[in-house]
Formats: structure tokens, C-alpha cells, sequence
């Protein structure tokens, strides 16, 4: 089991910041997130689009926020625990946490800073009868690892960013087609990848099935063929290895509601008077997960309660130390070895 000093759920902006205030008096974070990759809302919903209101920043891609974060984390070196969701948190005798994720991870701190923003981001998930039977066994929502899926056949739902993107990817690095299947003739995802998927749907790399849906699923154990349902065409069934329905993330607060939290207005209730604490001492919650008078849902306030957050958690860390604090323009960063 992990053993750090602060547990941090969610990696996105406010989550990295944290690291960074927490690296400045010395204390080592852990990060966790559900999804594959840091940045939570940044990267999930808007990495292209420009921020206005990032304090000397006049303008910044959201996407290349989250990459200043985390150089800026950097030196403090972060351990990160991603596409695993935060499920269980139990509080010891010793009052350390030992928090639990969905794959069965153990990391144990005496804080924990939720940075949770509006919840877990979870797959949107088709209506197919058989699915659950096939999850993890050929269906996946997320690729975790494109590594394990070179070599396989793979087929890909969805026309937004992410399958796009995939379907590029696959087409490129692996040695036979992609299949990409896509409700409508329109898509959401970015003009350059949807001109790179035609490009490569013409080299013979992608094929590409528009005005169709996977609507079936067969295979033993493992998923081997999928049944794809085509306007004014027969159905068609085809073999495959892989298929990865991506059809976008939708947040849900979920596992957090349970963990004896005091919630209001679907965000978690602290004390914004003193240092971020929710009615769990040793617990905080940060960002756009905690609600109290007056709270606004911006980025720079999450990293203003960060700041403070950390300082409460240094006392409870080191509850015979006292912590000046000094400019970073006079004692530098001092990253850890
Ligand atoms: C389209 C759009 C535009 C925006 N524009 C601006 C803007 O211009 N300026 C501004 O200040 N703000 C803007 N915002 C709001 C801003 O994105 C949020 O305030 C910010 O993302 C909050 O950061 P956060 O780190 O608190 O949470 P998030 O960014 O929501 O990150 C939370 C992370 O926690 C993870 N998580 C949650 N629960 C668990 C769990 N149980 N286990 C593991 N992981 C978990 C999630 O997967 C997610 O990755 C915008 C939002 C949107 C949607």
C-alpha cells in the first residue's frame, strides 16, 4: 500500500495546484482520477478554448494550463493513480485514511484533499442488453493503455474528439484497419481530425460506416462480433477483437455522496472561514466540489482554497512544527530528490 501525506482526488486544475502549495512546506500528494489522463474538466470538455480569467494570463488554452500545472508540479514529484475511481475511505485508529478505488488500489495519508470538481467523469454508456456481459472482455470506454490494443481488430463508436482521435491513432499504428461507426453524416469532433479521418478512410486505413449504430453483440466469453445496424443498408455483422463506444463522459458525484460527507446543493459543505475542511477532520474538499457562502465555481478560486487547504493540512501533519511562510521569490522551489 502507498503510503503518502496527502491524498489527492481529482487531477484536475485544482488538484495539481495543490501539489504544487502542498511541495512548497514540504509535503508529498498523491493524485487520483477516473479518468485516464489529468486536467478533469480542462481536458474532458475544453482543451482547445481559450481562458480569460487565469491571473497573468490574458489569454491560455485550457489544454495548455493543465500542461503549465503540472511543469509546475513537477518538481515535487507527484505520484499519480489514474483511470481508477476513489471508492471507499476509511479512517484508521492511528486517524490515518486508507482510500480504496473501484480497481482495488489502497493509498494511505493522514489527509485528503477531494478536488472532485463536478464528480467522477463516467462513460456514457449505450443501450445494448448484452453489454455489461461484454465489459472489459472486448468492450472498453476508455483507452487506459492503447499499447494492449496494437495487433487486434478493433471497432470504435462515436463522432466527438475522442473516437476520432482513437480512430486515428489505431489507423496509424496498427498493422490492419479500424472500423469507425458514427450515428449521423456530422460530426463534433475537431475540422482537422475529421479531414485526417477522410484521408485515411481513402488509403484503406479506416472503414468507415456513417448513419450506422452497433445495436448487437456476440462472443462466448470474449466479445467477437459486432452487429451493425445501417440506414436503407442490411445489417451487417463483423468480426472483431475490440470495440470502444466512445460516446463522451458525463460527471457523476457518485462514490463521494456515501463517504459521510455533509453535501448541499450536490458539492460538499466546508468550512470557508477557516481552511477548507469539511465536517470530516483531516478531510477537505477544494474546487468545484465543495460549496459554502458565496462559493463560485472558477478556477482561480479552487487554487485560492488550495493554498489554504494545504496550510491546515501541514498542522495536522506536523502537529509540533511551526510553518513560516516565505515568498517563493526568497526561498526558491526546493522539489524533492
Ligand atoms: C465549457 C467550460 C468553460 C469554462 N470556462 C472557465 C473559465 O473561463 N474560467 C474559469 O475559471 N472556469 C471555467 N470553467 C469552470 C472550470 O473548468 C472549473 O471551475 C474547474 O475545472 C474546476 O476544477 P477542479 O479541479 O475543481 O475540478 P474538475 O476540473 O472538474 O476535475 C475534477 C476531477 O476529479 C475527478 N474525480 C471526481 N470524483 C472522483 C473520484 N471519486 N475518484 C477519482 N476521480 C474523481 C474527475 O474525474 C475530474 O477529472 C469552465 C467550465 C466549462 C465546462
Amino acid at each position: 500500500m502507498l503510503k503518502t501525506d496527502i491524498i489527492i482526488i481529482g487531477a484536475g486544475p485544482v488538484g495539481l495546484f495543490a501539489v504544487f502549495e502542498a511541495g512548497l512546506m514540504k509535503l508529498k500528494c498523491h493524485l487520483i482520477d477516473a479518468i485516464p489522463e489529468v486536467g478533469g474538466q480542462l481536458t474532458e470538455i475544453y482543451p482547445k478554448k481559450p481562458i480569460y480569467d487565469i491571473p497573468g494570463y490574458p489569454t491560455i488554452l485550457a489544454g495548455e494550463l493543465i500542461n503549465n500545472l503540472m511543469e509546475q508540479a513537477s518538481p515535487f514529484k507527484p505520484g499519480f493513480t489514474l483511470g481508477e475511481r476513489a471508492e471507499k475511505i476509511n479512517k484508521q485508529v492511528d486517524g490515518n485514511f486508507i482510500v480504496t478505488t473501484n480497481e482495488g488500489t489502497k493509498h494511505q495519508a493522514p489527509v485528503i484533499m477531494i478536488a472532485g470538481g463536478l464528480g467522477s467523469f463516467e462513460p456514457r454508456k449505450p443501450k445494448i442488453d448484452v453489454l455489461h456481459n461484454f465489459e472489459k472482455k472486448g468492450v472498453e470506454f476508455m483507452v487506459k493503455d492503447p499499447e494492449a490494443f496494437i495487433g487486434k481488430k478493433i471497432f470504435i463508436s462515436g463522432g466527438g474528439d475522442s473516437a476520432l482521435d482513437w480512430a486515428i491513432y489505431f489507423a496509424e499504428n496498427n498493422d490492419s484497419s479500424v472500423g469507425l461507426v458514427h450515428r449521423s453524416e456530422s460530426f463534433r469532433a475537431h475540422k482537422d481530425s475529421v479531414e485526417k479521418v477522410a484521408k485515411l478512410q481513402k488509403e484503406g486505413k479506416i472503414d468507415f460506416y456513417t448513419n450506422a449504430e452497433v445495436i448487437d453483440l456476440k462472443g462466448d466469453e470474449d466479445l467477437t462480433m459486432i452487429e451493425i445496424k445501417q440506414k436503407d443498408q442490411p445489417n451487417i455483422k463483423v468480426k472483431v477483437d475490440v470495440w470502444l463506444p466512445l460516446f463522451g463522459l458525463s460527471p457523476k458525484l457518485g462514490p463521494i455522496t456515501n463517504w459521510g460527507l455533509a453535501i448541499e446543493k450536490n458539492a460538499i459543505k466546508v468550512d470557508n472561514t477557516l481552511d477548507y475542511q469539511s465536517n470530516i477532520p483531516g478531510i477537505f474538499a477544494i474546487g468545484d466540489v465543495n460549496t459554502y457562502p458565496g462559493k463560485l465555481k472558477l478556477i482561480l478560486c479552487g487554487f485560492h482554497e488550495a493554498t489554504l487547504a494545504v496550510q491546515k493540512a501541514y498542522k495536522i501533519i506536523n502537529p509540533d512544527k511551526r510553518f513560516t511562510l516565505k515568498y517563493t521569490t526568497v526561498q526558491g522551489i526546493q522539489g524533492f530528490e
